[in-house]
């Protein structure tokens, strides 16, 4: 019998934090500036230039850090890792090695941080990945190759970058896929950065090795650096994993190196094999003192969020919202608000809910537009529900106001009296269509007195026809089962 392979993941994760200055110098931080429109003596690592540390970044990173329930340290301290490298000119990163500002913590999955076709498939519901560490560490410059030449940019050099560290903890290229989507939640929440993998405000480099089923040892571990989007994370896991079990099942040995995933192929290539671990020699940086986190901790506890899982379960209690809806509305931290502006006037949190996971939802995503675009406020919506609830208009024509609202932002009454969509709740005239439709229709009307009820709801659907849908459901309904029960 075959020998089934069993992969471990582990992901390393730099996220750009959302300062205003970069981590050691006054340099704004600033995306899409002219190259080198952000440097000074120190960021561009001059002899002799000194570091002044960001409190906001420390700030942010503890921040995090009680986000991910880790350990924050009360005391850490920054390293200078030497290496040589264009992109680095004073030949050393300041970095924390020993003493790092957060230890341990974990990141919870959820069903919908899964990809779309893996959440009915989870293996490990409410799985906590947990985490080594966070760091805190400044940006390199970014090198441009032009066809004679090639350029560096150091507007991104001594930006601060947060890096979290996972413990080879995860099992699937899915995991790996809900871990970076809840991550990325967390930390736009804590509005610590906007964490957008395409603009590379959020990067990360993966560790995959294979084992045989029923064998504790690790196998060899391959690192595929540099990913830029979380799909593609798990499509380059996916191959790595299928690569690496072929390769080993036939007898092979693989050897430590780094790969790189190419997209466009959809594999991956080697860029080096690590001979040996690189010898950074870390030492204390002379130029900064440790720091001691008690100075901040208060008030940074202060600012710890609600987190999307606390938030779920609140919706559910004190809106009584499906668990569905609410894991929908608390992915998001403007739509968990929006919802809660709209619910403080509509009628009914519940169809509120799904007003906003269905319809609003599925209306943005067909014009590609952002919540904070869309044209509908918070209480509009809880007003459209207001006319409908009232009998004014019905859910049908509701939809159509909806629509209308979504293009033009108007109210949805101003709406209802332009187009004259007012529901018709007049008996006598509902009463006077019912009893065409009974006419029409002998079939359906002996079906349902022979004891088959659902042929009311042909009936009723005739009859919502015959008024062009503005006939009252509910009355069409009751005057129907009257007449039919005669
Ligand atoms: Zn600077």
């Amino acid at each position: 019998m075959a020998i089934r392979y069993i992969p471990t993941i582990g992901l390393e994760v730099h996220v750009q934090l959302k300062t205003r200055s970069k981590m050691f110098c006054g340099c704004p931080v600033e995306y899409g500036a002219e190259p080198n429109a952000h440097t000074c003596p120190v960021c561009l690592g001059y002899p002799g230039a000194l570091p002044v540390m960001n409190e906001t970044a420390l700030r942010m990173t503890a921040l995090t850090g009680l986000m991910l329930n880790c350990k924050v340290a009360e005391i850490c301290k920054f390293d200078r890792k030497n290496y040589f490298y264009p992109d680095m000119p004073k030949n050393y990163q300041i970095s924390q090695y020993d003493q790092p500002i957060c230890d341990k913590g974990g990141v919870p999955l959820h069903e919908l941080a899964y990809p779309k076709d893996a959440q009915k498939t989870i293996t490990n519901p409410n799985k906590i990945v947990k985490l080594v560490r966070i760091h805190l560490e400044e940006d390199v410059a970014k090198s441009a190759h032009f066809e004679a030449s090639s350029g560096i940019d150091f507007n991104r050099a001594g930006t601060p970058l947060m890096e979290i560290v996972s413990e080879p903890d995860l099992d699937s290229p899915e995991e790996a896929f809900a871990f970076l989507t809840a991550l990325q939640q967390i930390l736009v929440y804590g509005g610590v950065s906007d964490a957008d993998m395409e603009k590379g405000q959020m990067r990360c480099d993966c560790n995959v090795s294979v084992r045989p089923e029923g064998t504790t040892e690790l196998g060899t571990k391959i690192e595929i650096k540099n990913m830029n989007s979380i799909s593609g994370v798990r499509r380059a896991l996916a191959y790595e994993i299928e690569r690496q079990t072929e390769f080993v099942a036939k007898g092979g040995s693989l050897a430590q190196e780094t790969r790189r995933w190419d997209d466009g192929l959809g594999q991956t290539t080697l860029m080096r094999i690590k001979e040996s671990a690189h010898d950074y020699r870390y030492f204390p940086e002379p130029d900064l003192l440790p720091v001691d986190t008690r100075v901040f901790m208060d008030e940074v506890r202060s600012q710890r969020p609600e987190l999307p899982a606390e938030k779920k379960a609140r919706f559910t209690e004190v809106y009584g919202i499906t668990d569905y809806d609410a894991s929908v509305l608390s992915s998001d931290r403007a739509l968990a608000d929006y919802f809660e502006a709209a619910a403080a006037t509509a009628p009914k949190a519940k169809t509120l809910a799904n007003w906003i996971s269905n319809d609003l939802l599925s209306a943005l995503g067909a014009a590609n537009e952002p919540l904070s675009a869309c044209k509908i406020g918070a209480s509009q919506l809880a007003g459209l529900l207001g006319i409908i609830e009232s009998g004014v208009i019905n859910a049908r024509q509701g939809k159509e106001v909806f629509l209308e609202m979504f293009a033009t932002g108007k109210d949805a009454a101003v709406i209802v009296e332009e187009k004259g969509l007012k529901q018709e709740s007049d008996s006598g005239a509902i009463e006077a269509l019912c009893a065409q439709c009974i006419e029409a229709n002998p079939k359906a009307v002996e079906e349902f007195r022979a004891g088959k009820a659902a042929s009311i709801n042909f009936l009723k659907g005739q009859v919502m026809k015959l008024s062009q849908g503005k006939a009252n459901p509910a009355l069409v309904g009751e005057i129907l089962v009257r007449l039919l029960s005669a």
